[in-house]
C-alpha cells in the first residue's frame, strides 16, 4: 500500500479498527495466537518495508543503555557522545533516550537503516506483531496504526477473520 493511500484509508477506518482492539481487550478467542500467526505470515506476504519506512520516518524507537553502548562503539564513539549527538531523555517515569530527530538520523535515502546490523531492539522487534499474548498489546497496536500499513494491515485482517468466524 502506498504511504499516501495508507493516510488516506487509516484517516477514514482507524475508529472502526480501534474498536475492534478495545473489544478483544474483553473477548479473546481461544485460537487468538493462531490466527494472529496465520494473519501475519499472510500480511507480510505482501508487505514491502523497503517501500515505506514509515516507523523511521515518523516515530522514534526506544533506546536501552545497551543499544547505545553497542551503537555508539559500532560508531567509533563514546556512549555520552552518542546521547549527547542524537539523544534526548524523555520526562516521566519511564526516562527512555529517544531520538531527537525525527525522521530518524539513520535512515539512508534507499529507505535502509544505516546501522541495521547494531539497530535499537526495538526497531529490531517493530512492529511487536509477535509479542504474547497480542491483546496485552492492544494500546501499542491501537497507537501503531496510524504510522504502520503492517499493524494496519494485520489489525484489518483479524477483524475480517474473527468477525466471520466468532460469535462476536
Ligand atoms: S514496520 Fe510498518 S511502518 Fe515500518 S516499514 Fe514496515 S510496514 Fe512500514
Ligand atoms: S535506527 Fe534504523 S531501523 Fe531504527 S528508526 Fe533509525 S533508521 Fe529506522
Amino acid at each position: 500500500m502506498k504511504l499516501k493511500e495508507f493516510n488516506r484509508k487509516t484517516e477514514a477506518q482507524r475508529q472502526e479498527l480501534v474498536s475492534f482492539l478495545q473489544k478483544l481487550d474483553e473477548i479473546v478467542p481461544e485460537e487468538m495466537p493462531q490466527l494472529v500467526a496465520e494473519e501475519d505470515a499472510a500480511m507480510w506476504a505482501e508487505t514491502d518495508c523497503l517501500s515505506c519506512a514509515n516507523c523511521c520516518k515518523k516515530m522514534t524507537p526506544t533506546f536501552t543503555p545497551e543499544d547505545v553502548n553497542r551503537i555508539a562503539a559500532h560508531l567509533s564513539m563514546t556512549a555520552e557522545a552518542f546521547r549527547k549527538k542524537w539523544l534526548y531523555k524523555e520526562k516521566g517515569a519511564a526516562g527512555d533516550w529517544m531520538n531527537k530527530s525525527i525522521p530518524c538520523q539513520f535512515l539512508g535515502s534507499d529507505n535502509k537503516c544505516n546501522i541495521y546490523e547494531v539497530r535499537p531492539e526495538d526497531c529490531a522487534a517493530f512492529p511487536h506483531h509477535h509479542k504474547q499474548p497480542f491483546d496485552n498489546y492492544n494500546d501499542t497496536f491501537t497507537q501503531n496504526l496510524s504510522y504502520c500499513p503492517a499493524t494496519y494491515n494485520l489489525v484489518q485482517r483479524l477483524k475480517k477473520r474473527v468477525e466471520k468466524e466468532y460469535e462476536w
